[in-house]
């Protein structure tokens, strides 16, 4: 039997909805109106569309948007400057850095220079170890999206033996800390890991965030598991152009899977829509408002 799809166009739509309600009552009953600034260092064609998609989307939410372009030849100092304009501005309540950054530029050093309240892709070091020690933090949007989405198709995630291929510090090992989070028993798989397909065929959730096309394949994937595909990976087309695939073999793994998130259309809609929730998030702690209470 063929995989229920979990359509993340879907599913982020309503997230969007959520937060466009949210900020009309921040603005009506609070006088805030929460402010995301994304700052583009460099010409790379695929974070300009990142970039434009989350302004575009900003703006739709009826949140201020501001985008700072800096040329490929911009310094650390350039770039940290604007970082730290940006955490004095009172209008700004989100940064985010589009990474990756030109080499001449120290990645951690822009990150941790980045208010950790105005953090809301969550990598600076103090929201990773308040996460970590269950304390609020803001949470990298990637595996918050990926959670929302299990737990509305599963439900209680409590005690199920969820494995996450792939340990870096954006989705990997954020990702596992919050299905430990929610009870579920983790694995953290990489490339070091001893017959990956087997640990893969123990996983009643499989998050696969690898890097590699089509990777993980039907066979390697537990009947009726929960998949969560967050690779994006352009391939050639015999037409010459490319194509979208995940780390996961969509084809075979829908038959074995008893749910799966396709490449596009699932983790990457999810990951802008909950930019915005975070950036929600931030604003409501700035500003001392009960998040919970925003929409009753
Ligand atoms: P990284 O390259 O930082 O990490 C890849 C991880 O995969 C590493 O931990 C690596 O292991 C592991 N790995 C590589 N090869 C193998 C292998 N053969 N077997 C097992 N594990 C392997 O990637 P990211 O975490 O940044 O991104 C992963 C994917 O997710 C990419 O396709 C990226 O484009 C996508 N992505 C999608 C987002 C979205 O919004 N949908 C957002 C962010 C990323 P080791 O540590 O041992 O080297």
């Amino acid at each position: 039997m063929s995989a229920h799809i979990i359509d993340g166009r879907e599913f982020s739509a309503k997230v969007k909805d959520t937060v466009a309600k949210q900020v009309a009552v921040l603005k009506d009953k609070y006088q805030v109106t929460p402010g995301l600034a994304v700052v583009l260092v460099g010409e790379d064609p695929a974070s300009q569309v990142y970039v434009r998609n989350k302004n575009h989307s900003t703006v739709e939410a009826g949140m201020k948007s501001e985008e700072i372009k800096l040329p490929d030849t911009a310094t650390e100092e350039e770039v940290l400057a604007v970082v730290n304009r940006l955490n004095e501005d009172d209008s700004i309540h989100g940064i985010l850095v589009q990474l990756p950054l030109p080499d001449q530029i120290d990645e951690t050093a822009v990150i941790d220079a980045i208010s950790p309240e105005k953090d809301v892709d969550g990598f600076h070091v103090i929201n990773t170890g308040r996460q970590a020690v269950g304390l609020p933090a803001m949470v990298p949007c990637t595996p918050r999206g990926c959670i929302m989405m299990l737990q509305d198709y599963l439900g209680d995630l409590s005690g199920l033996n969820a494995v996450v291929v792939g340990r870096s510090n954006i989705v990997g090992k954020p990702m596992a800390s919050l299905l430990l989070e929610q009870s579920c028993t983790v694995t953290i798989a990489h490339s070091r890991t001893k017959d990956l397909p087997d640990v893969c065929r123990r996983a009643d959730i499989l998050v696969a965030a690898v890097g590699r096309p089509e990777m993980i394949k039907g066979d390697w994937v537990k009947p009726g598991a929960t998949v969560i595909d967050v690779g994006i990976n352009r391939i050639p087309k015999e037409d010459g152009k490319t194509r979208l695939v995940g780390d996961v073999e969509f084809e075979t793994a829908k038959e074995v899977a008893g749910a799966i998130t396709p490449v596009p259309g699932g983790v990457g809609p999810m990951t802008i829509a909950c930019l915005l929730a975070n950036t929600i998030t931030a604003a409501c702690r700035i500003h001392d408002v009960d998040e919970d209470g925003l929409l009753l």
